[in-house]
């Protein structure tokens, strides 16, 4: 079973195993044991989580910028259901810093992470971030009640402009992190003790300028972005991250894979010199001294205990960082970057290029069709309309890792429409 098919069978094991537990709302369970579950009516139902190997180690740590706080050098995003497994063993590995979002699986991510951590009575230990889409500065406002809602809680640890720069944005958003109106919304949400922290998740073309806009606006505490092994050499993201860094904003790295499924066999012919995809990449992060966490894609136990080991040892050797180097090589034209600052003043419709290919890579390496396509439903209709009309061959012909945009594109318009 390739590693891939290895990562989709163990997360629909742990999914499917759990999921009629968790959507039992009347269970109640043996507060003593997070594994047991007693349904209505019926004798208790054990639901033995695999050892935890790592058991009695604890995950290194950073300090979150000027939060202050202290979180787990790898975190849990939250594309999954956070259940009391899931919940219970990252934190028996000091891994509290959870990552949801008011889209992630309909809001359901929200929903399970509130009930899970009621259950355990672990709300104090966690460091729970929400995201919200808003359209402008008073969304966050209205959005934050169902958030904390949905959480079962009366306190966000952060709370994140979700996405920015995507195509449901306007022109100018990358801005928003220095203006204002933004910053009175932060604070204000502060003052009433509904968030402790304010900040945006970015992996748009504009994340350089907003990361900026962050460090000369001083109101964000955190920016969390799309940083991994094949975005290390940006020189325009490095002087961002330098600048957010000199701030004392923390920085936390997500889709830190790169994007990966359709082309595991690449990374399958390295495995013999003992390489693991997986866990140089995220090495590859942590070597970087500014990264304070990862927030990482982990929706099974196995995953959990690569991704800890990972962490245990997190500095990259030599060996491991040419592999990489060699990997990255030949899967760049594979994946699409995200820098469409490049490619799109190449194209003379309204077509999204960055935001579309990022869409089929949820559809195909995330696995969550629902969200890609929702997210692809949120483009404007003329940005959908004009993909199959458009002509891509210069914007090919500018794209520095040489992807076939024309062929992608037509492929996310069939999956996602
Ligand atoms: S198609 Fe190429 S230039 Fe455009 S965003 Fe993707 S990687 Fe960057």
């Amino acid at each position: 079973m390739s590693n891939c098919s290895r990562r989709n069978f163990l997360k629909n094991s742990v999914l499917l195993g759990t999921a009629g537990m968790i959507g039992c709302s009347s269970t109640s369970s043996d507060s003593t044991n997070p594994f047991v579950e007693v349904k209505d009516n019926s004798a208790p139902v054990v639901t033995e989580p695999p050892p935890n190997a790592l058991a009695g180690k604890k995950l290194p740590t950073a300090v979150l910028g000027k939060t202050g706080i202290t979180v787990p050098i790898l975190s849990h995003g939250g594309l999954y259901e956070l259940n009391t497994i899931m919940v219970a063993r990252a934190l028996e590995l000091g891994i509290n810093y959870f990552d949801v979002a008011d889209c992630y699986l309909g809001g359901q991510s929200e929903i399970v992470l509130g009930k899970t951590l009621q259950k355990l009575g672990k709300r104090k230990e966690a460091f729970i971030v929400s995201k919200y889409h808003p359209k402008v500065p008073n969304d966050m406002i209205e959005g934050i009640n169902e958030r904390l809602t949905n959480l079962q809680t009366d306190y966000l640890d952060a709370y994140y402009i979700h996405q920015l720069g995507d195509g449901e944005y306007p022109q100018g958003c990358e801005l928003w992190p220095k203006m204002k109106e933004w910053k009175d919304v932060a604070e204000k949400l502060k003052k009433e003790k509904k968030i402790n922290f304010f900040g945006f998740s970015c992996h748009a073309g504009i994340l350089p300028q907003a990361m900026e806009a962050a460090a000369e606006g001083g109101f964000v505490d955190l920016i969390m972005f799309r940083y991994n092994f094949r975005s290390v050499n940006s020189d325009a993201l490095n002087r961002a991250i330098d600048k957010a860094k000199k701030a004392n904003i923390g920085l936390v790295a997500m889709k830190t894979q790169g994007g990966r499924v359709s082309f595991q066999t690449k990374a399958d012919a390295f495995k013999e010199k003992g390489f693991n995809q997986a866990q140089s990449t995220l090495k590859a992060v942590w070597s970087d001294g500014r990264i304070d966490t990862i927030v990482s894609n982990m929706p099974s136990l196995q995953i959990v205990q690569e991704n800890a080991t990972a962490a245990l040892e997190n500095r990259i050797s030599a060996v491991e960082r040419e592999l990489l180097d060699k990997y990255a090589k030949e899967t760049n034209h594979l994946v699409c970057h995200g820098c469409d600052n490049i490619c799109s003043p190449h194209v003379s419709t309204p077509v999204r290029i960055g935001d579309t290919l990022r869409y089929l890579m949820y559809h195909d390496n995330y696995q969550d069709p629902t969200m890609a396509k929702t997210l692809f439903s949120r483009l404007p209709s003329e940005a959908r309309a004009a993909i199959l009309r458009t002509d891509y061959n210069q914007a090919e012909m500018a794209c520095p890792h040489g992807l076939k945009i024309g062929k992608m594109m037509s492929e996310a318009l069939n999956k996602l429409a």
